[in-house]
């Protein structure tokens, strides 16, 4: 398929002025939640062959996501799309002025593997509902997951308004040649670098949704279950695939060892092992045997059995830690939970400045003092207090990273504005105006230009 002529149809259909009527907007929209509703089992299926998720995974993480974005906003369209009455300044009287959320035109959503259905379609939805054509690049490394798309897609959707293209870098790097309104990118920050400067050479606006280390602190005025239980959920969910999972932990010294016996408890509560119908396994082999080379025999607290053939890794965590093992330096991605150990508060905060800004960050607490300093003295992308993960699934807050972890964001009313321009309009009266701004300039025009501004 030449991508070139499918931008080139898909402008086309974007010049003709449809896709930006409502109606249209909402009908494709509506034809997206009935094709992904028809062909669920078609989709659990192919990420099932892909990396083992359940079905339970795939309906509460994926599916349901995707068909929550779409309702929103069909619900929501018509007060989006709005134009919104703005104040006008004394200059500009009399006047009225409003601005205009207007489609950006072709875009491009490029998708990462590990919620492949969700990192692909969501970013889709917003671009469809904000009234542009689309094309999306799914990840090949879930393959089945990116054929399962791409059929029911491309079977059910005119190319020239919605188009899913197959491939890898490959065919990546020629789509990234096209001059697109809007590039919109789930990954690593180094893949975020190569689609970044690709954008550049057209000018065109991205959003780059990048990943990190995020960190969860639980100092000694937390509550352990509540935090422990909820950090082994968000942490082995997807089997540490997650980019918003608790990277690693930093915990008060003092409370460490009570801590490490509750996150235990729940690992076997939680039952991970290799006949659980619902732990995911590790997306391939290269990324098996990265997570394998990352777990220090000598550092094991709990866990650590693997098997290369289903590329299982128990949920695993590593006790005496330091900043300066291979596991802090990269990344993690997958089930090992690194537990380091702090003397004071301010220490952990100082020790997560001195790193790349994480997409995200979590403090089990239950002191007003820290909540404020974790909130206002390190940046990252977003994230929770006493809770993990959570924080993205509330279309209420904006989702994205900040530094390295991202440029811009999206979910909700923000995923609209992340594919919208806002064009800003002064319509002015014809009549009653003064003659101050024009020449021949006097001191007695200046002089009351002075008291006005
Ligand atoms: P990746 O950067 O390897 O791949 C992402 C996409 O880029 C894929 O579609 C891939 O085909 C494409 N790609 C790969 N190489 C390319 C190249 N040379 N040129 C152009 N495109 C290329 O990332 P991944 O392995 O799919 O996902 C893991 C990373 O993504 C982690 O860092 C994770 O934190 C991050 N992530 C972030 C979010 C978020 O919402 N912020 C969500 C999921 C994953």
């Amino acid at each position: 398929m030449n991508f070139q002529d499918i931008l080139t149809e898909q402008r086309e259909l974007f010049n003709s002025q449809k896709t930006k009527s409502l109606k249209f907007r909402k009908i494709y929209l509506e034809k997206l939640k009935e094709v992904i509703i028809k062909n669920e089992d078609l989709l659990y299926k192919a990420i099932y062959e892909d990396f083992g998720k359940s079905k339970f995974d795939t309906f509460t993480t994926e599916i349901s996501f995707v068909i929550k974005d779409i309702d929103y906003y069909l619900k929501n369209l018509n007060s989006l799309a709005k134009p919104k009455k703005v104040r006008t300044n004394i200059a500009n009287q009399l006047g009225s002025s409003k601005i205009h959320p207007e489609p950006l035109g072709c875009t491009l959503v490029i998708g990462a593997w590990n919620y492949p259905y969700q990192l692909s379609l969501s970013p889709v939805v917003a671009a469809l509902a904000a009234g542009n054509t689309c094309i999306l690049k799914p990840s090949e490394v879930a393959e089945n997951s990116m054929k399962a798309m791409a059929k029911i897609i491309n079977e059910n959707f005119p190319k020239e308004y919605l188009y899913v293209a197959e491939g890898g870098v490959e065919e990546i790097t020629e789509i990234l040649k096209l001059k697109f309104d809007k590039i919109f990118f789930t990954g690593s920050p180094k893949v975020g670098q190569i689609v970044y400067e690709a954008a550049a050479k057209h000018l065109t606006p991205v959003t780059l949704e990048l990943g990190g280390k995020s960190p969860a602190i639980v100092t000694s005025s937390a509550n352990f279950e509540i935090a422990a239980k909820r950090i082994v959920w968000g942490k082995f969910l997807n089997a540490g695939q997650t980019c918003v999972a608790p990277d690693y932990i930093l915990v008060d010294e003092n409370v460490k060892d009570s801590f490490l016996d509750s996150l235990k408890s729940y690992i076997q509560k939680f039952n991970y092992q290799p006949d659980s119908e619902h732990y995911t396994r590790i997306i391939n082999e290269r990324n098996y045997n990265r997570l394998v080379k990352l777990i220090d025999p000598d550092k094991i607290f709990f866990g650590g059995k693997t098997d290369s053939f289903t590329r299982y890794i128990e949920p695993t965590i590593l006790n005496n830690v330091t900043w300066n093992d291979a596991v802090m330096q990269e990344e993690i991605f997958g089930p090992i939970l690194p537990v380091l150990t702090f003397k004071n508060f301010n220490e952990a905060l100082l020790q997560i400045e001195k790193g790349e800004k994480p997409l995200s960050a979590y403090l089990f607490s239950d002191s007003s003092e820290e909540k404020e300093h974790f909130i206002s003295k390190i940046s990252f992308g977003g994230g929770c207090i006493n809770d993990v993960v959570m924080h993205l699934s509330n279309d209420y807050l904006p989702f994205g990273g900040v530094g390295n972890s991202g440029i811009g964001n999206y979910h909700g009313k923000f995923g609209f504005e992340a594919f919208s321009h806002q064009k800003a309009i002064l319509d002015r009266a014809t009549w009653g105006e003064p003659d101050l701004k024009y020449p021949p300039y006097t001191d007695k025009k200046l002089n009351w230009i002075k008291k006005l501004l």
